[in-house]
């Protein structure tokens, strides 16, 4: 790494998110764990700093405008201008179409869609002042369609639509915009899925291991190993593209 460099991770608290934040910390970076309680970072923020490392909690709704835009002002004021963002905050209102709800369809749409937005407004002066920036926006296998999923698949559809656009806009300025759309990661929100179909974790495990070319499911640190790259000076030409973190051809499914 060339010079000090600040990232920002959201949904950090745990899983996906925890295991970036450790990968780009171990890198050399500063990193803000951003999450709806700060409280819930301080473990993996703990363990950082023991590492020798520099990293802070901020809470924030990424869907809250306002929290938004004040977490991102702390984070510049604590670490440095912020010019790298991993748009990972995510939830999960799975049902049917015949039985969701518009609270589930809005509060989907608000923390993947509505929060990449406004995370990656906030940043992007950084960005542009500074002539660098990295934007990775997780998506899903998913945004290939997924049965109960009318709202997540399309809202991580949507996140490949907002990275090429970003991509295009802020090219021109040394920022490159990419996302990385996973298969099954085993996480909490995994192992809530297994719950709702009635499994045990290990169950669910191994059947979605049967039907994943790599015979295994995906843990947190193979996503955060492809972040690392699309945030690094080695991915400079490498923008606007969705990279499927899946154990083989992205199309197999839950
Ligand atoms: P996770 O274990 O459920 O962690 C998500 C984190 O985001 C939690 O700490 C959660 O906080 C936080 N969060 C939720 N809403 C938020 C909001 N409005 N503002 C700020 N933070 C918020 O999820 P994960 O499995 O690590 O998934 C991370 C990302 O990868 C998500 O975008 C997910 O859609 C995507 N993804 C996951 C998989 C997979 O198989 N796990 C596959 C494809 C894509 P609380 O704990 O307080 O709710």
């Amino acid at each position: 790494m060339s010079h000090h460099r600040t990232a920002i991770v959201t949904g950090a608290a745990r899983g996906i998110g925890a295991a970036v934040a450790r990968r780009l910390a171990r890198d050399g970076l500063a990193v803000a764990l951003l999450d709806l309680r700060a409280d819930d970072c301080a473990p993996v923020v703990d363990e950082i700093v023991a590492a020798g490392g520099s990293a802070i909690s901020v809470s924030a709704d990424v869907a809250d405008e306002q929290a938004v835009a004040s977490a991102v002002a702390t984070v510049a004021d604590r670490l440095g201008s912020p010019t790298v963002l991993v748009n990972n905050a995510g939830i999960l209102r799975d049902d049917l179409l015949f039985r969701m709800d518009v609270a589930d369809w809005d509060a989907v749409m608000g923390v993947h869609l509505r929060g990449a937005f406004l995370l990656s407004r906030a940043v992007q002066s950084f960005m542009v002042g500074e002539r660098w920036g990295r934007i990775v926006s997780l998506s899903s296998i998913s945004a290939l369609g997924n049965r109960g999923q009318v709202n997540y698949s399309a809202a991580k559809a949507g996140l490949q639509g907002l990275t090429r656009t970003l991509a295009i806009e802020l090219g021109p300025f040394g920022v490159t915009a990419n996302a990385i759309a996973p298969g099954f990661i085993a996480t909490d929100m995994t192992a809530a899925t297994a719950d709702r179909l009635g499994l045990s974790v290990d169950d669910f495990h191994a059947s979605i291991a049967a039907q994943t070319p790599v015979r295994r499911v995906g843990q947190p640190e193979d996503v955060a190993a492809v972040a690392a790259f699309l945030v690094s000076d080695d991915a400079s030409f490498v923008s606007g593209q969705t990279i499927y973190v899946a154990g083989g051809p992205a199309g197999t499914i839950l």
